[in-house]
């Protein structure tokens, strides 16, 4: 079967606008260090690397098309969307925790959730295409049925599995969400329903906090159907590795789903400014590249890859390359300029250590060696 991949990606997505990052001092003194993490650039810069690396030729370009309150009302509250739509118009910034937005903004994130439906269009129905990596933002896996948060205001990747279900008819759907903060929203969408299989690998006890713990794991009809795995700081690409191969290969071989979407966030990289995971693009690789083989043994092939995070405008583009490259099966020959720190464990410091003494003793005199956690 020849199977193409299709790349869906809008300059309109360049709209929506976050603003800078704040920092609000006594007597109302502000500073405004840099552009909000979740910024146009993101995209600018994954966009070119795509084109210039050659990648693209392996690539079908397609257009999003906005989603309507129809398509949002399968997974969203009218009220939600009633609130996203009024805060945009009068140019509020600030929507929810760590939502920000512009009077562009409720436009851009129909766009955004339709294109993940223009996914879902294209693997169901085009016989030459069975994979989709979908560039958009604003993202989505933050924002639960009736709140906006953490860059997020229309759950992308929920509004795809509700539109291949309610209107595709398919009867499984896997949600794998590997960016490094928790799919709080889309946990929170599918929770008490076994038609969505929710999977998210995510940093331990980090955003939001206190959720994506282990023992989320779904309720009624969806006990089962929520899987939270997180992941201590350092993990790297042999931890990603190990949690793929001991954990959701079998789970998704035994869920047999139709179709699996992935919440890609690129902020798992080894260089990202809100995140210690340390994964390299031969780690996103990996990981797409089994996510694909999976797909191709249980579901015809059917992926969509789904931008979510990713906040280091040098790094992303690079980790998004291996997610295409595994996407696609290809290996551009390019070689990784940075030189990424290895994984480390308590016993690596503690020979480190060792070894400034040994050369250090005959000079200075040392404490005896306590242990840390
Ligand atoms: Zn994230």
């Amino acid at each position: 079967m020849i199977s193409k991949t299709s790349w869906i990606w809008d300059e309109r997505f360049l709209d929506h606008n976050t603003g800078k990052v704040q920092y609000i001092f006594e007597g109302g003194e502000l500073v405004e260090p840099c552009d909000e993490f979740e910024n146009k650039h993101r995209m600018t810069v994954i966009k070119e690397i795509i084109e210039k690396s050659g990648l693209a030729k392996h690539l079908v370009r397609q257009l999003p098309y906005k989603a309507t309150d129809k398509d949002l009302l399968r997974v969203h509250t009218k009220d939600h969307i009633q609130r996203v739509q009024k805060a945009c118009k009068a140019g509020i910034r600030k929507i929810g925790p760590e939502a920000y937005a512009s009077s562009e903004t409720e436009g851009i994130a129909r766009l955004s959730a339709g294109a993940v439906m223009k996914a879902v269009d294209t693997v169901m129905e085009d016989e030459m295409i069975s994979k989709v990596y979908a560039q958009i933002r604003p993202p989505g896996h933050h924002a639960s049925s009736d709140q906006a948060m953490g860059f997020c205001f229309y759950n992308n990747v929920a509004v795809g599995a509700a539109y291949a279900i309610e209107h595709c008819g398919l009867k499984r759907v896997v949600i794998l969400d590997w960016d490094v903060h928790h799919g709080n929203g889309t946990q929170d969408i599918f929770y008490d329903r076994d038609d969505v299989l929710v999977i998210s690998i995510h940093e331990a006890g980090y955003f939001p906090l206190e959720s994506g713990q282990v023992h989320e794991v779904g309720q009624g009809k969806g006990e089962g159907y929520n899987i939270n795995i997180p992941v201590p700081p350092l993990t790297g690409d042999e931890g990603y590795r190990y949690v793929f191969e001991s954990i959701i290969a079998p789970v998704i071989k035994q869920f047999q789903p139709e179709l699996i979407i992935i919440s890609a966030g690129q902020d798992a990289n080894a260089l990202d400014p809100i995140s210690r995971l340390m994964v390299t693009r031969e780690g996103f690789k990996y990981m797409a590249n089994k996510i694909r083989e999976l797909a191709e043994s249980y579901c015809e092939g059917r992926l969509i890859i789904a931008q979510e995070g990713g906040y280091n405008l040098a790094y992303l583009p690079i980790a998004t390359m291996g997610v295409i490259e595994g996407l696609v099966g290809v290996d551009v020959n390019w070689k990784d300029p940075h030189v990424l720190p290895k994984r480390q464990t308590p016993s690596a410091l503690f020979e480190a250590v060792d070894d400034v003494i040994k050369y250090q003793k005959s000079i200075w005199e040392f404490t005896e060696k306590e242990t840390f956690c």
